[in-house]
């Protein structure tokens, strides 16, 4: 696990480098779906602070079984009637995907006396099997969000295409920070074990890792 995370950590530092950026100012989010708490609690030890769930259910069986010096964002798709559990569960959500969440997002946190930290969620491509705004549609529902008094949204969060040609990719990350970039906004939510690299180098300032720290899942995962 520390030579795993070591080599993710040179790879970060080489790709902030080649851009002239701080490796200092990227999270590396461990995403633990179907990870079990103990190699949450190994990768802990070994320096990851910091761990993604896209899943209400395993989120909330797991996380009590993890020390609680772990911090937790969440990364899958948000149904509004789980909302009250990922404002009980999560540090940052990653996912808000519409004004309606956002609201039941925010009537959850006033209940619970809490601000929560959120980033809207950008389906770049249009593709119909994922979630997320389009891209036009943000700055409207950003202006709408920006006045709910319990949510602070502090970026924009992307899962792009998958291509088998990784360069293919670059441009909607390019993309992604151009639109936090016009919004004024700080987060920028992309990148995962096979493009992470090329995310730091366009701006990623939360990158998503999985498979390259805690080895392949099982085939028929789904992505959210
Ligand atoms: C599973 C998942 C990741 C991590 O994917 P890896 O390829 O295993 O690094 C990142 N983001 C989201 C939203 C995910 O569901």
């Amino acid at each position: 696990m520390t030579e795993r995370i070591e080599q993710i950590r040179a790879r970060m530092a080489a790709a902030a480098g080649r851009a002239g950026r701080d490796v200092g100012d990227i999270l590396l989010l461990g995403v633990t779906k179907t990870v079990v708490p103990e190699l949450v609690d190994e990768a802990l030890q070994a320096g990851i602070g910091t761990f993604g769930e896209n899943k209400i259910q395993e989120a909330k069986a797991k996380i009590p079984l993890v020390s609680s010096r772990a911090r937790w964002h969440f990364i899958g798709h948000l149904q509004s009637n789980k909302a009250r559990d990922a404002v009980q569960l999560f540090d940052v959500i990653h996912s808000v995907d519409s004004v309606k969440l956002a609201e039941e997002i925010d009537k959850w946190a006033e209940r619970a006396g809490k601000t929560q930290p959120v980033l809207l969620e950008v389906n770049l491509a249009g593709e119909a099997s994922k979630h997320g705004m389009k891209p036009e549609d943000v700055p409207a529902a950003l202006e709408r969000i920006q006045q709910l008094a319990r949510l602070e949204v502090r970026g924009l969060m992307t899962v792009p295409p998958y291509a088998e040609e990784a360069e293919k990719v670059r441009p909607y990350f390019r993309q992604l920070r151009e639109l936090r970039d016009q919004l004024g906004l700080r987060e920028l939510s992309m990148g995962m074990s096979h493009d992470f690299e090329m995310a730091i180098e366009e701006g990623a300032t939360i990158i998503r890792v999985g498979s390259a720290l805690f080895g392949e899942r099982k085939k028929h995962e789904p992505a959210d």
